[in-house]
């Protein structure tokens, strides 16, 4: 039987998170859940997704002007399905945990707009799969943890980190969010050092040294990260590169593809006729794979914060409803429905 997936929040990370849904032969989507008419809704409507409201007192009569029929509430929706994804935005996670599925004994999933304490398991496909094998509730860690995650356990796993230094350039906001910015100017975001972001790492891989730093930029299109590691062996640049093309979601950038800024990545995702232009998978620049004496290792890498969680969050259903059990085989077949890798 195919697992039947809820979709409760349905913006950049839960419009994303359903089509990835669709394209799985192991599950359905029972439906996604919206708290009023717009644009998406439109869209939504347009490929048959049952829509059900948030607040039906509220929005019922906007669906109907809005000419969107409603499928019931999002708790009609939540009852018939096994497992919920929440794509709420930052915080109400934790309250629809409270209000919804904690009462509806449902499993479900929170994104990294969460605290690890919502879910009490942070998830990374590669890192730690097994760790979320039967668990009710788990949170998949933001776009930057993710990204980092992926590139730090593939150089932990093969060299061992002895410590990792990052800085991250975050973009202002999406590219459907006006009311984000900087507009002009660098923000040091936190101020206060390290940032957030290294002790979010250490939610799935606990053991890996990390100081991070962010600064807010204006751009909407992806984000960038400086990764700067000291490595326990000392491997040569060939063995790095080999040891990253292990994992299809890191993806190495060649030179002479003449990917030269973000914007280029997010055009070649245009160019494969990715949808949404995405971009799931690491944009590391092969040029940038360096190597020292003293085994440290620097790389740029370019991560689209508004799709490179969604394969992870697929992978996390997988886990928590134990029909696969095994993390490789699972992402295996994520990324072959997604055409992650090529
Ligand atoms: P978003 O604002 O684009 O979408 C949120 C959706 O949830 C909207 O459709 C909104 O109408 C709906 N909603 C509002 N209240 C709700 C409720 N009570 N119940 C259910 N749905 C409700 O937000 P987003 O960017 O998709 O972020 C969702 C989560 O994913 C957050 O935790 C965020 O931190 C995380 N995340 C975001 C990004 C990113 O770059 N956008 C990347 C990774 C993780």
């Amino acid at each position: 039987d195919k697992i039947k997936v809820a979709l409760n929040g349905y913006g950049t990370i839960g419009k994303r998170v359903a089509d990835a849904v669709m394209r799985q032969d192991d599950m359905t989507l029972v439906g996604i859940a919206k708290t009023k008419p717009d644009y998406e809704a439109y869209a939504a409507n347009k490929k048959g997704y049952p829509i059900y409201a948030v607040d039906p007192a509220k929005a019922e009569s906007k669906f109907k002007a809005a000419g969107i029929s409603l499928a019931g509430s999002n708790l009609d929706m939540i009852k018939k399905a096994d497992i919920v994804v929440d794509c709420a935005p930052e915080g109400l996670g934790e309250e629809n945990k409270k209000s919804i599925y904690d009462k509806l004994d449902k499993p479900a999933i929170f994104q990294g707009g969460e605290e690890h304490e919502v879910a009490g398991t942070s998830f990374n496909a590669a890192a730690n799969y097994a760790q979320a094998i039967g668990k009710k509730y788990v949170r998949v860690v933001s776009c930057n943890t993710t990204g980092l995650c992926r590139l730090l356990y593939a150089m932990d796993t093969a060299f061992g980190v002895q410590k990792a230094r990052v800085v991250l350039v975050r973009r202002g906001g999406d590219p459907n969010d006006a009311k984000r910015g900087p507009i002009n100017g660098i923000v040091p975001d936190p101020i206060h050092l390290p940032s957030h972001h290294g002790p979010d790492v250490q939610t799935v891989l606990p053991h890996i040294n990390i100081d991070t730093a962010a600064m807010k930029v204006p751009t909407t299109l992806m984000h960038m990260h400086f990764v700067n590691a000291t490595l326990k062996k000392k491997p040569s640049r060939d063995e790095i590169i080999a040891a990253i093309k292990q994992y299809p979601r890191l993806w190495l950038i060649p030179s002479w593809y003449t990917i030269k800024f973000t914007g280029d990545v997010i055009e070649f995702g245009r160019e494969l006729g990715r949808p949404r232009n995405d971009i799931m998978e690491n944009a590391i620049w092969e040029e940038s794979v360096t190597i020292d004496k003293e085994g440290e290792f620097n790389v740029f890498q370019a991560i689209h914060q508004e799709s490179d969680v969604v394969p992870e969050n697929i992978d996390c259903i997988r886990a928590m409803t134990g029909i696969e059990k095994d993390g490789k085989k699972s992402m295996e077949k994520t990324n072959k429905a997604l055409a992650i890798g090529n």
